[in-house]
C-alpha cells in the first residue's frame, strides 16, 4: 500500500452555522484531509501549530496512526479560523483568518517522508504548498487544494503551483474565481489546460465533476437529512479519494471514478456533526455500508 505525503492546515477553528456553533475546535485543512485518508493509508503530515496547541488533539491523530513527525510545535499561537453559514450551507463566509506560526512557516520535510508516491498539497500559502513539493524526490501523483483567501492574495504564486499538479480539487466557485470564467466547464478545460490533467469541482450539496481532457465524470451528493458543518467536506472528500488510489495503486479512469464515489462517503460523514465528532466514531464498516447505498443511488439501466 501506498503512503500520502500531506501538508495543509492544523487549525482551531470556531464556527457557527444554523445549527449550532463552536469555539477553537480542531480543524484545518490537513487535520480533515489525514484523518479521512487514515481509513484507507499511511498518512505523513506536515504541517505546525503553536505551544498553544490542545494536547488531546495530538492524541486524536496519534490514535489514527497519522505520522506526525513533520508536526513541528513551535512558540507562538495556532493557526485559527472563524466562520459562518447561512442555511445555504454551501457557502462559508470567512469573518476571519489568523495565520499565526503559518505566517514565519519553511516546512522542512523529514527524510523518511520524502519518497513518498502520493503528495497531498492541502489549503496553505501556495509558496509553502511548492516549498514541499519541491522536496518530494519522485512523485507519482500530486494532488492540490486552495480557497479563494490565496486566489485574490497570490494569484501567480498559485498558477505556478498548478504547473506541477497532477490533480486539483476545488469547489465550484473557486474554479469560476480562479480562471476569471462564469461557465463552468469553460473555466474548468481553462485550469486544465493550466497543468494538472485532472480538476475536481465540488459542488457541495450537488455532488461532484471529475475532469480530464477527453472525459467528464458525475458524481452526486449522499441525500442527507442530518447536515450541521459543512467545514472540512472539502479536505475529507480529498482524503477519501487519496485515501482510496494510495490503498489500491491503481491510478487509471476507473480507479478515480470509484474514489470521486469514496471521497464523497467521506464529506457526507463529516457533515453530520461539528469539527471532526463524526469521523471521530466512525468505523469501516459504516464506510463500507454508504459506499454501497451510494452505487444503488446513482444506477440504472436501459430497458
Ligand atoms: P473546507 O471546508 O474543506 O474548505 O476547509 C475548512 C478548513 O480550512 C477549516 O478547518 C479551516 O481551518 C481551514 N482554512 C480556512 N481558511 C484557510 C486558509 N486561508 N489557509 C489554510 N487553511 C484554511
Amino acid at each position: 500500500m501506498m503512503g500520502i505525503l500531506v501538508v495543509g492546515s492544523v487549525a482551531l477553528d470556531s464556527v457557527a452555522t444554523p445549527f449550532g456553533r463552536v469555539r477553537e475546535v480542531l480543524g484545518g485543512s490537513a487535520t480533515y484531509f489525514s484523518i479521512a485518508a487514515s481509513f484507507f493509508a499511511r498518512v505523513s503530515l506536515v504541517a505546525v501549530v503553536g505551544e498553544d496547541f490542545p494536547p488531546q488533539y495530538l492524541s486524536f491523530l496519534e490514535a489514527r496512526e497519522i505520522d506526525l513527525r513533520g508536526l513541528r510545535i513551535v512558540p507562538g499561537r495556532t493557526f485559527r479560523w472563524r466562520g459562518e453559514y447561512g442555511y445555504d450551507l454551501n457557502q462559508a463566509r470567512t469573518l476571519d483568518t489568523e495565520l499565526n506560526v503559518f505566517a514565519q512557516f519553511s516546512p522542512r520535510i523529514p527524510e523518511e517522508f520524502r519518497r513518498e508516491k502520493l503528495v497531498f498539497l492541502g489549503n496553505i500559502d501556495p509558496d509553502l504548498q511548492q516549498e514541499v513539493l519541491h522536496q518530494v524526490e519522485d512523485p507519482e501523483l500530486v494532488a492540490a487544494d486552495t480557497m479563494n483567501y490565496w486566489i485574490e492574495r497570490k494569484p501567480e504564486s498559485l498558477q505556478r503551483m498548478l504547473k506541477e499538479v497532477d490533480l486539483l480539487i476545488i469547489n465550484d466557485a473557486e474554479v469560476r474565481q480562479l480562471a476569471s470564467e462564469p461557465n463552468l466547464l469553460r473555466a474548468s478545460r481553462r485550469l486544465l489546460s493550466w497543468g494538472p490533467q485532472a480538476l475536481v469541482v465540488k459542488r457541495g450539496e450537488y455532488g461532484a465533476l471529475l475532469f480530464t481532457d477527453s472525459d467528464c465524470f458525475a458524481a452526486p451528493a449522499y441525500p442527507l437529512e442530518t447536515v450541521r458543518d459543512p467545514t472540512g467536506a472539502g479536505d475529507t472528500f480529498a482524503g477519501g479519494l487519496l485515501g482510496y488510489l494510495a490503498n489500491t495503486g491503481d491510478f487509471s479512469p476507473a480507479s478515480f471514478r470509484k474514489g470521486v464515489i469514496m471521497g464523497s462517503v467521506m464529506a457526507s460523514f463529516n457533515v453530520e456533526d461539528f469539527s471532526l465528532e463524526r469521523l471521530k466514531s466512525l468505523t469501516y464498516s459504516e464506510i463500507e455500508a454508504r459506499y454501497r447505498e451510494f452505487k444503488r443511488l446513482s444506477h440504472f439501466e436501459d430497458l
